[in-house]
This record gives C-alpha cells, sequence and structure tokens, in this order.
C-alpha cells in the first residue's frame, strides 16, 4: 500500500525515533508499505518518519543509482543488488575524506543541494530476523545509509548546507510546509489550508 510522504515542516520529522521491539505490531506489512511508497515515489530510500512514524527504521534500494555511467563496473553491479531494510541501525564510525554529492530528498521535493559526507561508515542494525550484525558500507551505498539515517535522528540534508544556500531555499521549504508544490506522489504538508 502506498502511503502519504509527509512534508518538509511536518514536526515527526524532527524527532529521533524510538527503537522497534520484535514484537512491534504489523512491522511486516509497514515495511512492505515502505518499499512500496518509495518506489512508487522512485526514491532509494525511505525512512519511517517520513511516513509519519518516528521509530528507528529505513529501506534503503539503491538500483536506480547503478545506471550511472560515471562509475565503475562493480560499484554499478553493487549499486544494482543492494536492497536492504534497517531497523533500529546505529552508526558506530565514520570515516575517510568527506566529499559532496547532490542530494535530494523525498519529504523535500525539487530542493538539490550538495552535501559533504564521509566516505565510510561502521553501522550496527538489524532485519526482519532481529539478529544483530555490524557492517561497513562505502561510496553511494554509504552515503543513503548516511541521509536514512539522519531522518531516524530527526535531521534533513538541508540542515547540513552553508548559511547562504539555505537562505537561498528558504521560500521554497516554506512553499513546501504550506503545501504549494507538486509532487508525483502522495504527500501530507504541514501548513496546508482548507484539509
Ligand atoms: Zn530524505
Amino acid at each position: 500500500m502506498i502511503l502519504p510522504i509527509v512534508g518538509y515542516g511536518e514536526p515527526v520529522l524532527r524527532k529521533v525515533g524510538e527503537i522497534i521491539s520484535p514484537d512491534y505490531p504489523n512491522l511486516d506489512i509497514l515495511i512492505e508499505n515502505m518499499y512500496d511508497t518509495m518506489y512508487n515515489a522512485y526514491g532509494v530510500g525511505l525512512a519511517a518518519p517520513q511516513i509519519g512514524l518516528a521509530v528507528r527504521l529505513f529501506v534503503i534500494d539503491t538500483e536506480p543509482f547503478s545506471e550511472s555511467d560515471d562509475l565503475k563496473t562493480d560499484e554499478q553491479a553493487q549499486l544494482k543488488a543492494f536492497k536492504r531494510t534497517f531497523i533500529n541501525a546505529k552508526i558506530l564510525k565514520e570515516e575517510g575524506n568527506e566529499w559532496a554529492f547532490n542530494e535530494g530528498c523525498l519529504s523535500i521535493p525539487d530542493v538539490r543541494e550538495d552535501v559533504y559526507r564521509k566516505e565510510r561508515i561502521t553501522i550496527e542494525y538489524c532485519e526482519e530476523d532481529f539478529v544483530i550484525k555490524t557492517e561497513v558500507f562505502e561510496g553511494l551505498i554509504a552515503r543513503v545509509i548516511q541521509h536514512e539515517y539522519d531522518h531516524i535522528e530527526g535531521i534533513l540534508f538541508t540542515d547540513k548546507i552553508s548559511t547562504l544556500k539555505k537562505t537561498l531555499i528558504k521560500k521554497r521549504l516554506q512553499n513546501i510546509m504550506e503545501g504549494k508544490i507538486r509532487a508525483d506522489y502522495k504527500m501530507k504538508f504541514a501548513n496546508k489550508k482548507g484539509r
């Protein structure tokens, strides 16, 4: 089922997500709905706060990135195959040089900005089986994880850009809050009038 994606300005996007227990009701259906919602919006990642739930859950499928021509063949193959559910994730370490990537977010349509992040992360998380594991990711996969992980910490990519750029996109963010935008997928806005 496709769920509405909450827009910039919704308070839930600023909450730190709560830990999910193995008896969380209908978790399998929630995860399935999140994948449906992400694919419908042509996203590569979606975090639970974006569908209105302040819990530590996000889903990722980097397949759309695998078609970029500027990547090495092995990286393309990796991106094509990477689909993963992250429950109760905790980033333990971020290392390497900071590099810029032009990020966007399904909660912030039509805004894209370069964001600097470190190239490699060590993350502890589990999937639906609730078996805790620790893994290292780098490159674009790490990038997508870092973006989604920020969501479960109440952080948005627009927090990480320069003051000047923040000023330049202020009006656009205001429009998103008021629902004065058109997205190709179902959304829910913070201050939309008349609804
Ligand atoms: Zn996002």
